[in-house]
């Protein structure tokens, strides 16, 4: 028995932070959603009118922000804080979805955010999901799980949830928001979105979040009994 370090890669609404949370669950891992922290430095960036086509713009909005997650009891979910305020919801708007992904293309918050990461590794037991865990972050994890699904059943799952949230949404407008990050986040010159060699490819489109947890969870079973 070892302690591991698990990393959940792929497009926009795969459905990774779902297959996340449970799997730390199972295992009384850590969950990190790693998504959440560059949409909650997005939106200090948004509020503050920062203009990302300056270095020293950016710098310096990075050193006002502190990002910390923090277990909400009513959900059991971990929240994300940006400078102590709760911003889970808001960070889950449109607006955010819509600039998100020019702000994660950025070198010096990509660095910001990677070093928090790697932190919150350095005792194992984590669930990470992201873009770039198990190519950057911890390009050595121990197991490494690279999630895809049908492009139409991504969009249907991601317009649900938006819609329950906010009934003014379109399908199309989740369409376009999810081809434009996909391709952002596959495209930029840092970290772009990629499988890793040695990571293990799982296609959800037909299976319950039943039947994807019981195959990662078995594929980490093995890793943690080795
Ligand atoms: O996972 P989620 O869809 O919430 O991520 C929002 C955005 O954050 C992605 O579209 C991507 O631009 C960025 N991201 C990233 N690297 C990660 C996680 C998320 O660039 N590890």
């Amino acid at each position: 028995m070892r302690d591991i370090i698990i990393t959940l890669d792929g497009y926009s609404s795969c459905g990774k932070s779902t297959l996340a949370r449970q799997l730390a669950s199972e295992l009384n891992y850590v969950f990190i959603d790693s998504g959440a922290m560059y949409r909650a430095i997005t939106l200090y960036f948004l509020r503050l009118r920062v203009n990302i086509a300056h270095e020293k713009a950016i710098h310096k909005a990075l050193g006002g922000i502190s990002l910390a997650f923090q277990y909400n009891e009513l959900t059991g979910n971990c929240d994300m804080y940006l400078n102590d305020e709760n911003v889970e919801a808001l960070i889950r708007d449109m607006l955010v979805s819509e600039h998100v992904s020019e702000v994660s293309a950025l070198k010096e918050v990509r660095e910001f955010a990677v070093a928090q990461q790697q932190e919150m590794g350095k005792q194992k037991k984590i669930v990470m999901d992201g873009r770039d865990i198990g190519t950057t972050v911890f390009p050595d994890a121990e197991l490494k799980v690279f999630v895809t699904a049908d492009p139409a059943v991504r969009v249907e799952r991601r317009f649900k949830e938006m819609y329950a949230k906010n009934p003014g949404i379109t399908i199309e407008d989740v369409k376009a928001n999810l081809e434009m990050r996909d391709y952002t986040d596959s495209n930029r010159e840092y970290s772009p979105l990629r499988k890793a060699e040695d990571a293990l490819e799982l296609d959800n489109s037909n299976l319950t979040r039943e039947e994807q947890l019981a195959i990662v969870l078995q594929w980490a079973k093995e890793k943690i009994a080795q």
